[in-house]
C-alpha cells in the first residue's frame, strides 16, 4: 500500500498506523532481482579482487565500476532517457545495502552513483547528460564529487577554490584544491564547486584530462584502504562555459541538496556494513570455544548480539520507511514536467532532518556492532587475519563524512526548531503544560500489542516538545547557537524516530509472521525500545539542565522521568530469545 504523505518532521505531532510506512518485506520481484543482482556482482567480481584494491593496482576499481554498468547497479536514479532505469528511493537504498557488503568498493560505488552522478542528474542541461551521463551510467566514465578543501570541510562554503571567465568568455578558468575526493585516483569526471570572481559559489563539471587538472597521491588511511582518497588540484584549469552545472551562484543548492540523498545513501550502506559485520560475529561466536564449550553459549556474549540484532532492526525499519516518505513525496512530481528536478529536489530536501537522522542512526548502530563484533573475537579481534579488524577500522569514517555526526546532529535540531517556528509542529507555550503532560494519561489501550513500545514512543516525543520549548523560551532566536543543547535536541528526536520506525515494522508485519519469527520481532521492539528510552530520557534530562532551573527543571526532570521511560517486562527472556534466533540463523536473522 502506498505511505500516506506526511511532511518532514510530521511525525513528531502525528502517529502514522502500521499501514502507511513502508517495510522492507514491501519489497517486489523487481526489487527483490536487483538486490540479489548486487549479491551476485559483490560476492564473483568484488571479493576476488580485494587484495589488488587495497594496493590500489591500476585499472582494477574502475573496471569493476564497468562491470558494476553492465549490471545495471549504476542507473538506478538515472533518468531513462540516458540509459537510466529511474528506479525509486527503495531500490537505490536495497541496492547500497547490498552493495554495502563490497566493503571498500561500496564506497567507491557510493561516492559515484550517489554524489557523483546525482548532481548532473538533477541539474545537468539536456547537453550535459547527453555528453556525460550515459557514459556514467554505463561505468564507461567514473566520477567524484569535489567539495571539500584543505581548509573547508564542515565550512564547505568557506571554500577558496575560484573560477575567472576567461577574457574570450569560452572558458573558466579554475584554481584550487579539493580534498579528500573519493574516487579521485581514477575518476573521469569531477563535479567540482568554486566561487565565480570569489563570489558565486558554482558547480562545474570538470574532466579528469583538461588542462590544468592534476590528482594528488592515495591518502594513507585508517580504514576504507581500497578505496580511493585523493587531492584534486586545478590550476588555471580550463573549464569550458557549457561545463558550469545549474545556474551561476547557486552552487550551494547542489551540493546540500545532493549531500541529503548522499546521507540517506549512507544510511543504507552502513545497515549493510552492520548485518555483515554482524555475521562475522555470530559465526565466530560459534565456533570458537572456551571452557569446553561454544561462547556463543554465554550470556555476556548474547546479549551483545541481542541488542545490536534488535538495532540494526530499527536501522532498516527507519531506511525504509524513509524511502517510502521520499517516494510517495517524490511520486507526487509528475515526470517529464517542466522544472521537474526542481520539484524532485523539494521533495527530497522536506526530509532533510530525517535524512540526517538515518546518517546518525545508522552509522551509530554500525559503530556499536563492529566494536561488539570485536569484542567477540577477542585477542584475535585484534588481528589482521580476522575481518573483524578491518570492519572496525572501515566503520570509523561513516561518522565523519557525508556530513560530521555533530553537523548531522546540529540540521536535525536546526530542522524540528524552525518547523516549529513556523507552527508546523506546536510547542507547549508555558511550564504549566509540563505539568499537565505530567498528570496526562498514559495514551491507547494497554491490553494492545506493543502497547507499552508505543507508549514509550510517544512519551519520547512528548519529552522532545517540552524540553524544546524549554530551550526556545531560554534562549529565543541565540537557541541556534546553543550547540550541547541542539545536540542533546537531536538525539531525541533520533532516538524517537529510530523507536516508531521499528515498532511501525513490527506492527504491520507481526500479523503474517509465523509464531516464532512474531516471537523474535516483538523481542527485537521491546530490546530497542527500551535502549531508545533510556538513550532519549539521558539527553533529555540534559537538554533540560542546560535550559532550566529552579521549579521549571523540576517539572521537566519530572516529565522526563514519567514520559521517557520503558517499563519492560522480560527483556532479559526477550534478550535471550533474539540471541538463539540469530545464532540459530548464524546471521542478523529478522
Ligand atoms: C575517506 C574520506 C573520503 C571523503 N570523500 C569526500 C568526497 O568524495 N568529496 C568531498 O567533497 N569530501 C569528501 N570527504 C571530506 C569529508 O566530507 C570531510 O572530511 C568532512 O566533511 C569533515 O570536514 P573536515 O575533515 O575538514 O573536518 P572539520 O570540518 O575541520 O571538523 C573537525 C571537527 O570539528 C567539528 N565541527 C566543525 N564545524 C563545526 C560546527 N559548525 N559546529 C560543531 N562542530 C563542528 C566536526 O564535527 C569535527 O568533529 C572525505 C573525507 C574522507 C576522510
Amino acid at each position: 500500500m502506498a505511505p500516506r504523505m506526511f511532511k518532514g518532521a510530521e511525525w513528531l505531532v502525528t502517529a502514522a498506523t502500521r499501514d502507511e510506512v513502508f517495510v522492507p518485506e514491501d519489497f517486489t520481484d523487481e526489487q527483490r532481482q536487483i538486490a540479489a543482482t548486487a549479491q551476485q556482482f559483490v560476492e564473483e567480481d568484488v571479493w576476488p579482487k580485494a587484495g589488488r584494491l587495497e594496493r590500489h593496482e591500476a585499472g582494477v576499481a574502475a573496471g569493476l565500476m564497468r562491470r558494476a554498468g553492465e549490471a545495471g547497479l549504476l542507473m538506478i536514479d538515472a533518468p531513462e532517457a540516458y540509459g537510466g532505469l529511474e528506479l525509486d528511493k527503495a531500490t537505490s537504498m536495497l541496492a547500497a545495502e547490498r552493495l554495502a557488503w563490497a566493503g571498500d568498493f561500496s564506497v567507491s560505488y557510493s561516492a559515484h552513483s550517489g554524489i557523483g552522478t546525482l548532481p548532473l542528474v538533477y541539474y545537468g542541461t539536456d547537453a550535459q547528460k547527453e555528453k556525460y551521463l550515459t557514459r556514467i551510467v554505463s561505468g564507461e566514465w567514473c566520477a567524484a564529487y569535489c567539495l571539500t578543501e584543505p581548509e573547508a570541510g564542515s565550512d564547505a562554503m568557506g571554500g577558496k577554490a575560484t573560477a575567472v571567465l576567461s577574457p574570450d568568455g569560452t572558458h573558466y578558468l579554475l584554481d584550487g584544491t579539493k580534498q579528500f575526493i573519493t574516487n579521485g585516483g581514477f575518476a573521469d569526471l569531477f563535479t567540482v564547486f568554486a566561487k565565480v570572481d570569489r563570489k558565486h559559489f558554482t558547480a562545474f563539471l570538470v574532466e579528469r584530462t583538461f588542462p590544468g587538472v592534476t590528482v594528488g597521491p592515495e591518502e594513507k588511511k585508517l580504514g576504507i584502504k581500497g578505496s580511493s582518497t585523493t587531492s584534486v588540484i586545478f590550476e588555471s584549469a580550463r573549464v569550458p562555459v557549457e561545463n558550469v552545472l545549474g545556474e551561476i551562484g547557486k552552487g550551494h543548492k547542489i551540493a546540500f541538496n545532493v549531500l541529503n540523498v548522499g546521507r540517506f545513501k549512507l544510511g543504507a550502506a552502513v545497515l549493510g556494513a552492520a548485518k555483515m559485520s554482524l555475521q562475522t560475529g555470530v559465526s565466530y561466536a560459534l565456533t570458537r570455544k572456551q571452557f569446553g564449550v561454544p561462547i556463543a553459549s554465554f550470556g555476556a556474549l548474547q546479549e551483545k548480539f541481542a541488542d545490536r540484532t534488535a538495532d540494526v532492526f530499527a536501522s532498516e525499519a527507519l531506511v525504509y520507511r524513509l524511502a517510502g516518505l521520499l517516494d510517495a513525496r517524490l511520486a507526487t512530481v509528475p515526470k517529464g514536467a517542466p522544472r521537474y528536478y526542481e520539484a524532485y529536489q523539494q521533495g527530497i530536501e522536506e526530509y532533510a532532518a530525517e535524512c540526517a537522522i538515518a546518517k546518525v542512526f545508522c552509522s551509530e548502530v554500525l559503530a556499536d556492532v563492529v566494536d561488539d563484533v570485536v569484542q567477540v573475537h577477542g585477542g584475535y579481534g585484534f588481528t589482521q587475519e580476522y575481518a573483524a579488524e578491518k570492519q572496525y577500522r572501515d566503520e570509523r569514517i561513516n561518522r565523519i563524512f557525508e556530513g560530521t555526526n555533530e553537523i548531522n546532529r546540529l540540521l536535525v535540531a536546526n530542522g524540528i526548531l524552525r518547523r516549529a517556528a513556523k507552527g508546523e509542529i506546536p510547542l507547549p507555550r508555558e511550564p504549566r503544560e509540563e505539568a499537565d503532560a505530567l498528570l496526562a494519561p498514559e495514551p491507547g489501550d494497554p491490553a494492545a500489542p506493543f502497547a507499552p513500545e508505543r507508549a514509550a514512543v510517544a512519551g519520547m516525543k512528548r519529552v522532545l516538545l517540552l524540553v524544546a520549548a524549554a530551550a526556545v523560551r531560554r534562549h529565543g532566536e541565540a537557541l541556534k547557537n546553543e550547540q550541547e543543547v541542539l545536540i542533546a535536541l537531536a538525539d531525541v528526536a533520533i532516538q524517537a524516530f529510530a523507536a516508531e520506525s521499528a515498532l511501525l515494522r513490527a506492527e504491520r508485519i507481526s500479523p503474517a509472521l509465523p509464531e516464532g519469527k512474531r516471537e523474535a520481532v516483538a523481542a527485537a521492539v521491546r530490546i530497542h525500545a527500551f535502549g531508545a528510552a533510556e538513550k532519549a530520557a539521558t539527553a533529555a534530562r540534559r537538554a533540560a539542565l542546560y535550559v532550566a532551573e529552579g521549579d521549571a527543571l523540576a517539572l521537566l526532570l519530572g516529565a522526563v522521568r514519567r514520559l521517557a521511560r520503558l517499563d519492560a517486562p522480560g527483556l532479559l527472556p526477550a534478550k535471550r530469545r533474539l540471541a538463539a534466533e540469530a545464532l540459530e540463523a548464524g546471521r542478523y536473522p529478522l
